[in-house]
């Protein structure tokens, strides 16, 4: 009996979360992670050659390393739909401020707010983005995240949008992690367009949007709607101009005000609304009927100390695909762990530990456009998975705070590995 060969052999997991299944998830599908008792993973090339038990698989395949995942839990790579991650200096000093009561007009006013992270990234080189993203790469990797999707955003010059793209691209060269990116020219008004807004999204619209869709650099165009910085109109402008580039509209929607964020995303076909915590109900139905993947990022009401997130339960009720993200960025959620953020969305949310996990997987890569090849544990997907130090799905956003991630596999191939020290 000639066994079939296979690259890599994951066998034994305590509990193997497939995810598989129709994609994204919703209602009560969410609840159902797809676990598999005594589960396999069988890796060929950069694909998951097949899945099933331990027994089965071991008699099918000749693999050239296995990895035993006895006691532990094993899930897809998980997806992070939503990051800022082209900055260079943090805002550590701003914080404390805020933790003392200081107003955001204080704060800006002494030198801090977006635009020091703006002036930070102008001020760099080419070389120093690139070093800066792919650092930040290197540490969502290591909590077991595996596909980003990266805006733009601290450049607001049509040249420093560009160069934070491609720093983009060459870190995602640099670093394992499979990364969507996303122009977000319109992240706030630089200070030299303050008197015309109306100015910028021209040059946001007609300049950027063609540029970064000319040379490739982009798969999503992003706006920040929201009282105080860009209008539905403008938002509808902006997208117009996406649609015809090919870029796919994704908006940070109803953040700090119910300003019709979620409507406009229904109405432009946008892949997915973020934040959304003042959405209306009928904001709600609106995402529904048109497909838009809400993204929840709690870490950032959290770093803020808001007292309510947005309504995931009335989301979950009425059927959408509710996905989650850090929101990665130097001003409101500092962080790359989607398992910290998983605690968040369980605890603040209150949505269920198998929801959070069908958030960062199967529904956070619809929220990208990859759920055809990624988010799930099939045959035919590409290889990304993680093996856990904790027995089951519950005890990840159970046990906070501390990195859990064992064994990182992207592409079929072991990227990340904890170090266990004697
Ligand atoms: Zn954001």
């Amino acid at each position: 009996v000639s066994a079939e060969p296979a690259d890599l052999l994951v066998v034994h997991a305590g509990e193997l979360a497939t995810l598989a299944g129709p994609a994204p998830r919703t209602g009560p599908a969410l609840r159902d992670v797809g676990a598999l008792p005594d589960g396999a993973v069988a890796i060929r090339g950069e694909h998951i050659a097949a899945v099933g038990p331990t027994r089965e698989l071991e008699r099918r395949f000749r693999a050239a390393r296995t990895i035993d995942a006895s006691g532990r839990l094993v899930t897809p790579g998980l997806i992070d739909a939503h990051t800022h991650p082209v900055f260079v200096s943090l805002r550590a000093a701003e914080f404390e401020m805020r933790l003392q009561g200081r107003t955001y007009q204080e704060i800006a006013a002494a030198g801090g707010g977006i635009r020091s992270t703006v002036a930070g990234v102008r001020a760099a080189d080419d070389d120093a983005l690139a070093r800066a993203v792919e650092a930040r790469l290197r540490r969502f990797l290591a909590e077991g995240t595996t596909t980003i999707e990266a805006k733009s955003g601290y450049g607001l010059t049509l040249a420093d949008e560009l160069r934070s793209l491609r720093a983009i691209r060459e870190a995602a060269r640099r670093v394992p992690v499979g990364v969507a990116p996303t122009l977000l020219g319109a992240h706030d008004v630089p200070p030299e367009f303050r008197e015309d807004r109306e100015g910028y999204v021209r040059l946001v619209a007609e300049e950027m949007v063609p540029a970064a869709a000319r040379e490739g650099l982009a798969e999503f165009c992003d706006a920040f709607v929201e009282r105080g910085f860009f209008t539905v109109e403008d938002g509808r402008a902006l997208f117009r101009a996406a649609r015809a580039h090919g870029l796919r509209p994704r908006l940070h929607a109803d953040e700090f005000s119910d300003c019709g964020g979620a409507a406009l995303a229904a109405e432009v076909g946008a892949i997915s609304a973020d934040h959304l915590l003042h959405v209306s109900d009928a904001g709600i139905e609106a995402l529904r009927r048109a497909g838009v993947v809400p993204v929840l990022l709690p870490g950032t009401h959290f770093s803020l100390g808001l007292p309510s997130g947005a309504p995931a339960r009335r989301m979950i009720e009425a059927g959408l695909p509710v996905a989650l993200a850090t929101d990665c960025n130097p001003g409101t959620s500092l962080t790359e762990s989607l398992p910290m953020v998983m605690t968040l969305a369980c605890v603040l949310l209150r949505m269920t530990p198998a929801e959070a996990l069908a958030a960062v997987t199967v529904n956070a890569a619809a929220a990208l456009a990859r759920a055809h090849d990624r988010g799930r544990l099939e045959p035919g997907l590409r290889a990304d998975l993680v093996v856990w130090d904790v027995p089951d799905h519950r005890a990840l956003p159970y046990y906070y705070g501390v990195g859990h991630a064992e064994t990182v596999v992207a592409g079929g191939r072991p990227v990340w590995e904890k170090k266990t020290h004697a």
